[in-house]
């Protein structure tokens, strides 16, 4: 029996550790991964304040930020459009159907 997955974390850990040089207190990697989280500002504040300080000085993670906000706000309005009352009103119907269903049963 092997343990493969101690040496893959392992693997892993120093990979982070070197990709990051040591030097970046967060990498583009870590931002593209938290980047929706960072829009909505759901993270703490100094994890907030690191990408944040990462976004200032990086062109391409700037790009990321701006990219994602985009489809955020896209998003945003066609789930807007989606789901108007008369969505709701059919759910809520739907609902009551399998409850009178239920009843009748
Ligand atoms: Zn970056």
């Amino acid at each position: 029996m092997t343990t493969p997955d101690d040496g893959t974390l392992a693997d892993r850990i120093m990979s982070a550790m070197t990709s990051s040089g040591g030097a970046g207190p967060c990498s583009c990697e870590e931002l593209a991964d938290q980047v929706y989280e960072f829009l909505d500002s759901e993270l703490a504040d100094d994890n907030r304040e690191r990408l944040r300080q990462h976004v200032a000085t990086c062109e391409s993670c700037r790009g990321e930020v701006d990219a994602a906000e985009h489809v955020r706000a896209i998003l945003r309005r066609s789930c807007a459009e989606q789901a108007p009352d008369g969505l709701r009103a059919r759910i809520v119907s739907q609902l009551s159907v399998v409850e009178v269903r239920r009843t009748t049963w």
